[in-house]
């Protein structure tokens, strides 16, 4: 790998990350990586580097916004997706802290469009209501998950916290429906399991997963809630979700975030079960 040209000019990006042109080409440092939209051709990515022959035309990276904010006692994933042209946005998960989501919302000056629910757990959907409220923006659910929706207070007893009352739900998400923030575009994966509505939302331009609790760095998620099962969480990791590109960043529901190659090859449950 001959990393031998000279950089010639600094550009920085509306992300905030660093593009030299001339040679050797782009270091994208910001947490959220942006490389699946560079040019395909021509370059390699290598550790945070694109290496572009110096022919190579100039480029821009179409910026996205996307902020991660663990929310509520059990620190769910809550995702602050946005176009930065038309500073449209989606919230995923917005379980709880709703005023810090909405800082976020009101720092990048985004108009939420949409709510989307990964599933019903409280830990995810628990602050849609107040959110939307704030927003106007509806709240999207897999239509498998209503009957889970409607033990929120069951839920909320469980966990020892208040229930967040009744949460209504403005449209259905359904496996392969595409979702559009400006123009950021994911599709539904529906992935039965944790429970019977999980999703998982693709972004392919980003090469990002949304995960919520179907698939978790090492491991995946507990089934032994109502509407889990084993089986079916096993036939939707294999067979969708193991189905995406090793280079996809995944962000699970809780904790730290990892890639479909990274799982594939180190995640226990994911070994010698083939199904
Ligand atoms: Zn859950």
């Amino acid at each position: 790998m001959g990393v031998s040209a000279p950089i010639r000019k600094l550009i920085t990006t509306p992300r905030g990350g660093w593009i030299y042109s001339g040679r050797i080409v782009v270091i994208l440092d910001f947490g959220i990586r942006r490389d699946a939209t560079l040019p395909q051709t021509g370059g390699q990515f290598t550790s945070g580097i694109w290496l572009l022959p110096s022919d190579f035309p100039r480029f821009t990276i179409e910026p996205m916004i996307h902020e991660i904010l663990p929310v509520g006692p059990l620190q769910c994933n809550c995702s602050v997706i946005g176009d930065e042209s038309t500073h449209e946005a989606m919230v995923i998960d917005p379980g709880d802290d709703i005023e810090d989501i909405l800082a976020i919302v009101r720092r990048h000056k985004l108009q939420v469009k949409q709510i989307v629910i990964t599933h019903a757990h409280i830990d995810h959907v628990g602050g849609a209501m107040r959110l939307r409220a704030q927003t106007g923006a509806p709240i999207l659910l897999n239509q498998n998950d209503y009957a889970l929706l409607k033990m929120l207070d069951v839920q909320a007893s469980w966990l020892g916290m208040a229930t967040p009352g009744k949460v209504e739900i403005d449209s259905s998400l359904d496996d392969d429906q595409s979702l559009r923030t400006g123009a950021l575009a994911a599709s539904v994966l529906h992935t039965p399991g944790h429970t019977e509505g999980s999703v998982c939302l693709y972004f392919p331009a980003e090469k990002m997963l949304i995960a919520g609790d179907t698939l978790f760095a090492r491991s995946i998620g507990r089934t032994d809630l109502p509407g889990g099962s084993f089986e079916k969480i096993l036939k939707s990791l294999h067979g969708r979700v193991l189905a995406l590109p090793d280079e996809t960043l995944v962000i699970p529901g809780h904790g730290p975030k990892t890639t479909i190659g990274e799982e594939r090859e180190e995640n226990p449950f994911l070994q010698n079960n083939s199904q």
